[in-house]
């Protein structure tokens, strides 16, 4: 090339306005093994009766339920989750037009499909297509699977909460202000008031609280000495009191024995989040999301409002044997799970427990703390524990305690004879008169049960799996496709949410 020649820029040929000779044919712009593909296959074999019961039929026809179906199923998969934006795709996406066959349904029809015909069967569709897994072999529901939980926030306000202690202070504020009413009255006027029965609160209703104005105010009504603050305070609380009342009775019926609820999502409960966006470690509205896994397939699923794991493993199983009619033979989680009723709840279904308790890890590099209850050891046959300096400890009584779920424990009491001048007494036992030690046999037996099996080869196995099969899903849904805040309000609808987002895992793992 000579001296001042410049090269020659080529451009592959481009003409936008001009017609192609054919219309491309969207079957060649999605590649074999593309996740629009797997979708097709896979929701083509699902059996669609389930949510065909739930159209009325008559009027208008409707899109089929496949079809919408595989919209919301490609959709999770792809972290497209608002109906608009599927709306929006469905018109622009060559993938999503290819799965829908060029049908363009609008944002109100995805999201009614969605609340309304997915709610409550959801998990029948997730089912058969776990059913599907198994057929293959490519998971066994037969085997052990690993169950972990995640807390995903609700889209509602963070800052519209309500408290079930506040209601509990303000409940209990009107009684004793009540109460000081009453005794001002009596005061006043107790000739009048002695044949009047004491006010009966113990209940305290809207009504109640009524009447117990009501008769106070009779009282006091013609008394010329009656302060002004005490008639200030009793037009308040007539005026206030059995409506506040009535609030706190439908606020409680919503809380339905949870600590708190979200007023622009009442079936959200405030929970610590792992991830705090907020950086502030307060509570967020949210979801207790668990799983059961196998090779980081997601076998069930279930959402709960409690935030305590160990609390949702009963309902959780309950779940997979109304899915499956059988039970994992073992079941794999960390000492989140690990109580005295989920063991004997495992134990009584057959279902091996490979849970820690909270004091396994510790246990296992410093061996159990000496002269603690559990080193104590146990005469059957004279029911007694024996000291650690052998002496015996007498049975003085059992007890019970109840667990937030209604499971009762049965305590057992001994006390030791006789701790004066005993020269283990200093690592023993610092408190006054004779050591007494409570146990829980049940869960001490389950203890040790759990610490041999888990220090099994099998054991040791499951406890190394464990955070590589369960853990790992988690962060696929949450920081890989940013599933960190449901879209939709209430249980039912954010249990579609989880289906969806359930079924779209698996299918992005079978593709994988
Ligand atoms: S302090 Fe009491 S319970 Fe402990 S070793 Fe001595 S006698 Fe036994």
């Amino acid at each position: 090339m000579g001296k001042g020649e410049s090269n020659k820029v080529v451009f592959k040929p481009y003409a936008p306005d001009q017609l192609t000779f054919l219309p491309y044919s969207l079957e060649e712009l999605v590649p074999q093994g593309h996740p629009a593909r797997v979708v097709q296959q896979v929701i083509d074999q699902v059996d669609t009766k389930p949510i065909n019961r739930k159209y009325k039929g008559g009027g208008a026809s409707s899109y089929h339920p496949r079809l919408l179906l595989k919209v919301l199923v490609y959709g999770y998969l792809t972290n497209v989750y608002s109906s608009r934006k599927l709306e929006e795709q469905v018109k622009q996406n060559v993938h999503f037009m290819w799965l829908c066959g060029m049908a363009k349904p609008d944002h109100n029809t995805i999201n009614r499909f969605r609340n309304e015909k997915l709610s409550g069967i959801l998990k029948e569709i997730f089912s058969q297509i776990v059913l599907l897994l198994a057929e293959q072999g490519i998971v066994s529901l037969k085997e052990a699977v690993f169950t972990d939980g995640t807390k995903i926030e609700s889209v509602a306000n963070k800052y519209t909460f309500v408290w079930g202690k506040s209601i509990k202070n303000n409940k209990e504020k009107i009684k004793t202000q009540l109460d000081e009413l009453w005794k001002y009255a009596q005061g006043v006027a107790a000739e009048e008031l002695k044949d009047i029965a004491p006010l009966e609160y113990e209940q305290i209703s809207p009504e109640k609280v009524k009447q117990a104005i009501a008769k106070i105010n009779a009282v006091l009504e013609d008394k010329a000495d009656v302060s002004p603050k005490v008639r200030q305070k009793l037009n308040y609380a007539k005026k206030n009191w059995p409506e506040n009342l009535a609030r706190y009775e439908e606020q409680e019926k919503l809380l339905a024995g949870r600590n708190s609820y979200s007023k622009t999502d009442t079936d959200a409960t405030f929970m610590r989040m792992k991830e705090d966006h907020m950086l502030n470690g307060q509570l967020k509205p949210g979801y207790n999301f668990q799983i059961s896994t196998q090779d980081q397939f997601i076998l069930n699923y279930s959402l709960h409002q409690t935030t305590n794991d160990y609390q949702t493993l009963s309902s959780h199983i309950d779940g997979y044997e109304a899915l499956y009619q059988q039970k994992p033979k073992a079941i794999v989680a960390d000492a989140g799970y690990g109580s005295d009723e989920n063991y004997s709840l495992l134990k009584a279904k057959g279902i091996e427990a490979y849970i820690k308790y909270n004091t396994f890890d510790k246990e296992q590099k410093e061996g159990i703390k000496a002269f603690s209850n559990d080193t104590l050891y146990y005469n059957e046959q004279d029911n007694c524990l024996i000291c650690p300096i052998g002496q015996q400890m007498r049975h003085i009584g059992d007890g019970q305690r109840v667990t937030a779920t209604g499971y009762v424990q049965l305590i057992s009491r001994y006390q030791a004879q006789n701790c004066q001048g005993c020269p283990m007494r200093g690592v023993c036992y610092q408190g006054q008169g004779n050591r007494i030690a409570e146990l829980n046999h049940s869960l001490r037996k389950h203890k040790q049960e759990t610490r041999e099996r888990l220090n099994t080869e099998q054991g040791i196995k499951y406890r190394k799996q464990r955070p590589v099969d369960v853990e790992p899903v988690f962060g696929q849904i949450k920081h890989n496709h940013g599933f960190r805040r449901f879209f939709l309000k209430g249980l039912t609808k954010t249990e579609v949410e989880i289906g969806l987002l359930s079924i779209a895992h698996n299918l992005r793992k079978w593709k994988a």
